[in-house]
């Protein structure tokens, strides 16, 4: 075995996993190809380049990014930590100076002993993952946009649909927020009233539906007009020229097929076939149904909503369907390039890969979605690295009730419609006692995180 762990990547979870595993005495060699190769969105020389905005969300810990940076901060990540002294004025946000970071960051790697920085494509030459790995630990974190060599050897340890190249996802909504007034449950054809069914027996029927897969939202045709009136002129997301060929051929954003005809939808991932509404025992004219996203029931998706409209604008269109009027979004639905694994059937919550232990992956290609997620969870797979390293079952597995291990958990739990997903109070256990107010629950949820972390 090599006396030495191999970080590919040196984003911003490879960056993080590289540290974490150095300040443990153990010797890495961390695999960059840049300035040799540049990605799409890369262009600086720089380690843990920032490819978008320089921001890395709130600082408040009644905001899940903003309570992972603090768990972060109590692990002693190196990235958080230059994150908080290269910082610009931002409000509540913690945004960067990007070049003095990524700068920072290099500086900080270069001079630590531990670290050998290597600018070479892994895929290509003597760098094969297989090999790699037969030989030693290796932890994979090269990111959304992954290189192609690397991607197709990724492809031949995962099987074919061990690897996705895009996200198509739909907007996620914490379950508290829907109006159940308006909303009933239940899956088409079994929830609709049958020809011979008296009344009564029907809604005592449905009342039953509680644990049916689907939350149904129904839309009268004034509300499905207006609706689809707004979404079609709705402000859209512009993709990046490398982005715009690939999303097209998988599925159709919900304001493109909206476009085609004002009855698309409602012939498509809006029909109300199948349904009763329990209001006016009639069929709606449409109904937009929403699928649990999450073992716990806590958080749904908006099934066919996957979408390029600004993030504002979602929140502003889908708030005009009725019961979603005072939703909370945990999730805003995205379409863009974004290389990552099938998690939940490879990984396990350390990101290690089931099929061989030698492995790990880190950052956004395991499906979790943002800067400070990234790192995260490099941070996690470095620590998790090294205690394989030092020949032991041992495993550390962060607690479900931190952010941080709500994340690994996310990725790593069974899940047959698996998209990234980013912190947020959704994917956290539900509290003992219902709290209504969503500050005070967020706090309480962020109280309890903290002392599990600062305990562990
Ligand atoms: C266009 C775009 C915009 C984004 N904007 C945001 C945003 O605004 N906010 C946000 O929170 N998140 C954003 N993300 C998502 C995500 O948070 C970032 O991509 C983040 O940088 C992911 O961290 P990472 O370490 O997983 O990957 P990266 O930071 O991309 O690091 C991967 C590294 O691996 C290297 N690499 C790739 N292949 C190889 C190989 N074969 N051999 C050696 N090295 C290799 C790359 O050069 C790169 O340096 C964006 C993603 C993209 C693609």
């Amino acid at each position: 075995m090599n006396d030495y762990i191999t970080v590919i990547g040196g984003g911003l979870a490879g960056s993080e996993a590289a540290y974490q595993i150095a300040k443990r005495g153990i010797k890495v060699k961390l695999y960059e190809m840049k300035p040799v190769k540049f990605s799409p969105a890369h262009s600086n020389k720089n380690l843990a380049e920032i490819v978008c905005s320089n921001s890395f969300k709130s600082n408040l810990h009644t905001n899940a990014c903003g309570l992972l940076k603090e768990e972060l901060r109590l692990l002693d990540s190196l990235l958080i930590r230059i994150a908080d002294k290269t910082a610009i004025p931002a409000g509540q946000a913690l945004a960067v100076d990007r070049e003095k970071f990524a700068q920072m960051v290099t500086e900080e790697l270069e001079k630590n002993e531990n670290i050998e920085i290597i600018n070479k494509e892994c895929g290509i030459d003597e760098l094969h993952l297989k090999e790699m790995s037969e030989n030693g630990i290796v932890i994979i974190a090269t990111g959304p946009l992954t290189s192609d060599n690397l991607a197709n050897e990724i492809i031949e340890l995962t099987g074919d649909e061990g690897l996705h190249f895009y996200d198509a996802a739909a907007p996620i909504i914490e379950k508290d927020s829907i109006n159940m007034n308006i909303a009933f449950w239940g899956d088409r054809y079994e929830q609709e009233r049958g020809k011979d069914e008296d009344v009564d027996t029907w809604k005592k029927r449905i009342e039953n539906l509680k644990d049916a897969d689907y939350i149904n939202l129904p839309m009268n045709k004034e509300e499905y007009e207006n609706f689809v009136n707004e979404l079609v002129n709705a402000e859209v997301v512009e993709l990046h020229e490398f982005e715009k060929r690939e999303i097209f051929e998988g599925c159709m954003p919900i304001e493109i097929m909206a476009k085609r005809g004002l009855d698309t939808l409602r012939f498509g991932p809006l029909k109300p076939v199948g349904f009763t509404d329990p209001r006016t025992g009639y069929r709606p004219y449409s109904v937009v149904q929403l699928r649990q996203d999450n073992t716990e029931g806590t958080i749904y998706n908006i099934v066919g909503f996957q979408t390029n409209l600004k993030f504002g604008e979602q929140k502003r269109v889908f708030s005009l369907i009725p019961g979603l009027e005072n939703a909370d979004f945990v999730k805003y639905g995205v379409m863009h390039r974004n290389t990552f694994i099938n998690s939940p059937e490879l990984l396990d919550e350390t990101y290690n890969f089931k099929k061989n232990n030698n492995i790990y992956f880190a950052g956004q290609i395991t499906g979790v979605e943002g800067y400070v997620e990234s790192i995260s969870s490099g941070l996690v797979a470095g620590i998790n690295a090294c205690l394989k390293f030092n020949n032991g079952n041992k495993k550390r597995v962060f607690d479900e009730k931190t952010m941080i291990g709500a994340l690994a958990k996310y990725i790593s739990t069974e899940n047959k419609k698996f998209q990234p997903m980013n912190a947020n109070f959704g994917i956290l256990p539900e509290l003992d006692k219902k709290i209504r107010d969503k500050k005070e629950r967020y706090g309480r949820l962020a109280d309890i995180s903290l002392k599990i972390i600062k305990n562990s």
